[in-house]
């Protein structure tokens, strides 16, 4: 994984992945098709792959002059020149028992469950599973099709195209035809009741443990209301829908997916107990899905926004203000070391709790400065211009001022880039 700015070699328009897969044993037989175009002369290019056995690799339905498969590398070098611009499709066939990356930040990717899998691509987990160009600026549209045992559910991203029962196997076929991040692909298997939760305004699915689905109809049952504030604040939802998948094992934090989120049973309580964290990962479906941010560096575009949702959706849904909520983490940042830059944390903070508060606070800084109707508009021009794109923070700023009517450089300058933590600004509006 690269945190800075960085390109792969291929600029992929699409992954077709057809994945064979038994639960017990955690056996995956797999072919990936990638496809893309040069984005400069090549005589060799690289995806990344971890952990599993490359048998057989095609470049355009032929062999390549030679390919090797080390250190989570897959190098193919096609034999001549591939000119910027040559499209390319590149099918590997693999197979092994897929095992979740360990790093920074724990172990990420494909991971099996008690009984069933997850995957938890964020940030560098996607090689674990598949071949790529893991990088969150490097985004294409999936296809992915998974035959698996009969009795399980599959969710994907994107839409359920087909489900044809052959036996004791099921054959589930997904298509996601937006660009996605690598890391927000995802398969998740396990023994499910799956159901149309709401209709609209957005159309919400469940997949859940039978267990659980009366509290998680209860923790869940605002969450079209969610749907509507969010389009209000944020503009249109950038999918056609959205599914929650419960798994039936706990897990530490909630995770977001390329149109879905996944909770642990841990997090349905029956009491709400963490509706904050179900606004925060519908947020990231605008914030972190639709509109990426290039680098990880700039991950605050992410989380602090998402964060910033939760004190958004706290407020509409009659509970503590923003304004309230924004001032409590800032008493309590306050108390904490400063030694983070939120437009910069390095790898080693960028899930730092301290990022996400002050990442939210940094807009509501903005809130207080430029008055609600100027911040409202910012947020859904951001969402709208940069629908499905890639994006940095100077953009934002850029735009922030653009709409305000002057510079902002020195409000985010003291608030992304130096350590100390700044005052709240005082408000033009109530
Ligand atoms: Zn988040």
């Amino acid at each position: 994984m690269t945190f800075g700015p960085s390109q792969g070699a291929l600029d992929v328009s699409r992954y077709e992945l057809e994945l064979d897969y038994r639960v017990v044993g955690n056996r995956l037989d797999a072919r990936a098709r990638v496809h893309g175009v040069a984005r400069r002369h090549l005589d060799r290019f690289s995806l990344d792959l971890a952990g599993l056995r490359v048998s057989r690799v095609l470049l355009d339905g032929r062999r390549p002059e030679r390919w090797t498969h080390r250190a989570g590398q897959l190098t193919i070098r096609p034999g001549g020149v591939l000119a910027p611009g040559a499209p390319v499709v590149v099918e590997v066939h693999y197979t092994g028992n897929p095992r979740p990356i360990r790093g920074p930040w724990g172990e990420v990717g494909w991971e099996e469950l008690a009984d069933g899998v997850i995957v938890a691509g964020q940030p560098d987990g996607a090689p674990s599973w598949f071949p790529c160009q893991d990088h969150p600026a490097d985004k294409a549209s999936f296809g992915i099709v998974v035959t698996t045992d009969a009795g399980y559910e599959v969710v994907c991203n994107g839409s359920l195209v087909s489900r044809t029962a052959r036996s004791s196997r099921v054959r589930w076929e997904f298509d996601q035809p937006e660009p996605t991040a690598p890391y927000l692909a995802t398969v998740q298997i396990g023994r499910y009741q799956r159901w149309v939760s709401a209709a609209g305004p957005v159309r919400q699915e469940a997949a859940v443990p039978a267990r659980l689905r009366a509290a998680f109809e209860h923790d869940f049952a605002r969450q079209p209301q969610m749907f509507e504030v969010f389009e209000e604040l944020f503009g249109p939802y950038p999918f056609a829908g959205y599914t929650v998948v419960v798994t039936d094992d706990d897990l530490e934090i909630p995770l977001e997916a390329h149109g879905l989120s996944i909770f642990g049973a841990n997090l349905v309580d029956g009491h709400r107990g963490a509706e904050r964290l179900v606004a925060h990962e519908l947020a990231h479906q605008w914030f972190g899905n639709s509109v990426t941010a290039s680098t990880w560096q700039d991950i605050w575009l992410h989380e602090g926004f998402a964060c910033y949702a939760e004190w958004l959706w706290s407020h509409a849904s009659g509970g503590r203000t923003a304004d309230d909520q924004a001032r409590t983490a800032h008493t309590r940042l306050a108390g904490l070391p400063q030694d983070l830059v939120v437009g910069d944390p390095g790898p080693e903070l960028m899930f730092d709790d301290r990022l996400y508060k002050r990442g939210a606070l940094t807009l509501h800084a903005l809130r207080r400065t430029v008055g609600d109707d100027a911040f409202f508009a910012t947020l859904r021009a951001w969402t709208a211009q940069f629908r499905h794109g890639s994006v940095s923070t100077a953009q934002f700023v850029s735009l922030a001022s653009g709409i305000a009517g002057r510079p902002l450089d020195a409000l985010f300058d003291a608030w992304l880039y130096a350590a100390p933590l700044p005052a709240l600004p005082s408000a033009v509006t109530a």
